[in-house]
């Protein structure tokens, strides 16, 4: 990897619009968008044996192994070695992908630009998800008892992430209620910093 990237971390809770906003920045900024919950979503489809595998996991809500989702990154890192950048949505969800991905990223002399940490109230979060669920039928975003258990999951797992990027002064946070073009007003703001 010759130049340095453009690197953005969206974060937040499942249902939060990570995938909304990162649409938004990959058309105004040119960066490539990876979801590792799309990408998990395209292996299932290719019935891949890693498809397979996450399959059972992302069911009931659980994560699929770190080691797993690293190797999807690099991966994907490695095959678009001459793109502008990346915005990162649903990743790193755990602190040790967090610690593996700096590894990564300090490997290829990149890093991370900015993290943009989105919260919403719980309530809205379950209802946004339901009403996606309803539009994609995707099985998770349809049963109570998994959306709770991703939002549990995320508690325990994934927040401790904001203290590690925070500690490199690299976190924003956005309350992500009200129009979606005044969020985004606030969303360019900090990724233009
Ligand atoms: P949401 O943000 O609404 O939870 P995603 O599409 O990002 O939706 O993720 C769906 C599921 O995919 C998660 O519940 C989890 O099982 C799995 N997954 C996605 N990203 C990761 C990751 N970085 N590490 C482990 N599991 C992941």
């Amino acid at each position: 990897m010759k130049s340095i990237m453009i690197n953005f971390i969206l974060f937040g809770p499942p249902g939060s619009g990570k995938g909304t906003y990162s649409k938004k920045i990959v058309e105004d900024l040119g960066l490539i968008h990876i979801s590792t919950g799309d990408l998990l979503r395209s292996e299932i489809e290719k019935k891949t044996d890693l498809g397979m595998q996450a399959k059972s996991k992302m069911e009931k809500g659980e994560f699929v192994p770190d080691e797993t989702v690293i190797s999807m990154i690099e991966g994907i890192l490695c095959e678009n070695d001459l793109a502008k950048g990346f915005v990162f949505d649903g990743f790193p969800r755990t602190v040790a992908q967090a610690q593996a991905f700096d590894t990564m990223l300090h490997k290829y002399n990149q890093s991370i630009r900015q993290v943009i940490a989105f919260e919403v109230e719980e309530e809205e979060l379950i209802s946004r998800i339901m009403a996606r669920g309803k539009e994609s039928g995707r099985a998770d975003d349809q049963n109570y008892d998994v959306i709770k258990n991703r939002i549990a999951v995320y508690h325990s797992k994934t927040e401790p992430v904001k203290e590690y990027y925070k500690a490199q002064k690299k976190l924003s946070v956005v309350i992500n209620e009200g129009k979606i073009d005044e969020v985004y007003a606030k969303v360019s703001s900090i990724l233009s910093v």
